[in-house]
């Protein structure tokens, strides 16, 4: 998710550090950088000029502050600019107070719309909401029934009157406008309170497509109307953005497929050139893969501060809350870290999800980032496998791992000695950095933020 602006900006940084004062000069080289970084990057040009002259402006006026070193007053003043073009405060869905909440989804066919409307209703779900999720468009081939089967995925029900396009050389037939009419009225009469409304995209915008958005909006009165937007579709994401604006004035902007390795650019400048806050970031084809958009969160992310608050966010949806009081406990005791406790957290880890993903939020992570592409989720199985070759007492007294019981082991677990070599050093780190923890001694944190 923006890696190379990512890459790009703590770069700059970097060539900073260890200056006492910055210069006028200083300043202007690290703004032209910024700036290049950010139109590599695919931000529309009058937002990368804004946004290089408010940087500009407020680093020659030097908010001078005591605590912050030059550098990191640059990084701060790019944090809070890069917050403010992603939209400044974090936008919730309004509820409506009367009947169900009405959202209705848009944008560019293979925007990823219906798989969006999967996840929406999957992560209203799990908030109490009882979504219904309605079938509106009958133009893609198969749009029906793929909707059905995320809403299966997802455990919510699916409004599907009509069958829709089956084929590409079938006629559409139905009226949408209709279906979403009644979907809304399915979900009043059923007591749904919220509903989602998949509508029809094409592969471009088009004159018929956006009348036909614009019949449903003014049909059900949607309380939210979310425009979907491919990440990865580049400089032609501003014009999109515009004439959907334009077309059915959307409320809130969800970007989508930003776990691809695209430049990612041009989706952040939609906020900004069309004054519509970003609400959701979809990251993958599954059913979770996907967060509300924190502007602030994000910002600290691209410059690469980590996202530490989305990272316990995830963490505490999936988190068991005995084994995590647990671990707790025995942090506060300072007890001995084991082996036991390694797998625990291992399997705690797997239940969030990728392991990759939680590690690319840490601050840092652009510094590892070649090490990170190459991590490989299937490693947890194996570092699994080894823990569990090992007897109950040597999880807890890895010191009497010498080497027949390593030889052991890695009999055991199908693994090479050498792997379980590598175990054993990275546990001793890993129970280092707890007794450090523990210890009250931040310093054997990754250090993003030490600049
Ligand atoms: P729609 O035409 O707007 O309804 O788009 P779909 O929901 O059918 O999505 C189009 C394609 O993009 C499908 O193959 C989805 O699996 C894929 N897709 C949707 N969202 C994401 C995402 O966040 N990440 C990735 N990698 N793929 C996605």
């Amino acid at each position: 998710m923006f890696n190379s602006l990512s890459d790009r900006l703590t770069n700059t940084f970097k060539n900073l550090r260890g200056k006492g004062r910055l210069t006028e000069a200083d300043i202007d080289a690290t703004v032209r950088e910024i700036r290049r970084a950010l139109l590599d990057a695919d931000v529309a040009v009058p937002v990368v000029r804004e946004f290089a002259a408010a940087v500009k402006e407020r680093a020659l006026g030097q908010e001078v502050s005591e605590a912050l070193n030059p550098s990191q007053q640059i990084v701060k003043i790019v944090n809070e600019e890069l917050k403010g073009i992603l939209g400044g405060e974090t936008r919730r869905i309004r509820m409506s107070k009367t009947g169900p909440t009405i959202i209705m989804l848009a944008g560019l066919q293979g925007a990823g719309k219906t798989t969006l409307a999967g996840k929406l209703s999957y992560w209203l779900k799990s908030q109490g909401h009882t979504p219904l999720l309605v079938a509106s468009d009958l133009q893609r081939p198969n749009a029906v029934n793929q909707l059905k089967v995320v809403g299966e995925r997802a455990g919510v029900r699916v409004f599907a009157p009509h069958p829709g396009v089956t084929s590409e050389f079938d006629t559409p037939t139905g009226n949408p406008v209709q279906v979403a009419q009644d979907g809304v009225n399915e979900a009043r009469a059923k007591l749904h309170d919220v509903v989602i409304v998949d509508t029809a995209g094409r592969l471009g915008v088009d004159a018929e497509l956006m009348q036909q958005a614009r019949d449903i909006r003014d049909a059900i009165e949607p309380n939210e109307v979310l425009f979907v937007i491919d990440a990865m579709i580049g400089q032609d994401a501003v014009n999109t953005a515009l004439a959907f604006n334009e077309g059915v004035d959307f409320t809130g902007v969800v970007l989508s497929k930003l776990d691809g390795d695209a430049r990612g650019g041009a989706a952040l400048s939609v906020a900004s050139v069309t004054g519509k806050p970003i609400m959701f970031a979809s990251t993958g084809e599954g059913v979770k893969d996907f967060e509300q958009f924190h502007p602030d969160r994000m910002a600290s992310r691209i410059l690469d501060m980590g996202d530490v608050l989305t990272l316990i966010e995830q963490a505490e949806a999936s988190w068991d809350k005995t084994e995590a009081d647990r671990m707790a406990k025995k942090f506060m005791d300072q007890e001995e870290f084991t082996f036991d406790d390694f797998l625990a957290q291992m399997q705690q880890i797997r239940k969030m999800g990728s392991m990759k993903k939680l590690l690319m939020m840490m601050p840092g992570a652009a510094q590892i980032r070649q090490q990170l592409d190459n991590f490989d989720d299937k490693e947890i199985d194996r570092v699994e496998a080894i823990v569990r070759s090992m007897t109950p007492h040597e999880r807890v007294a890895p010191k009497i791992i010498n080497g027949s019981r390593r030889a052991r082991i890695a009999k055991g677990s199908g693994v090479t000695v050498s792997e379980v070599n590598q175990l054993m050093e990275r546990f001793a780190q890993a129970q280092k950095m707890m007794k450090k923890l523990a210890a009250g001694n931040m310093a054997g944190m990754p250090g993003g933020m030490q600049m």
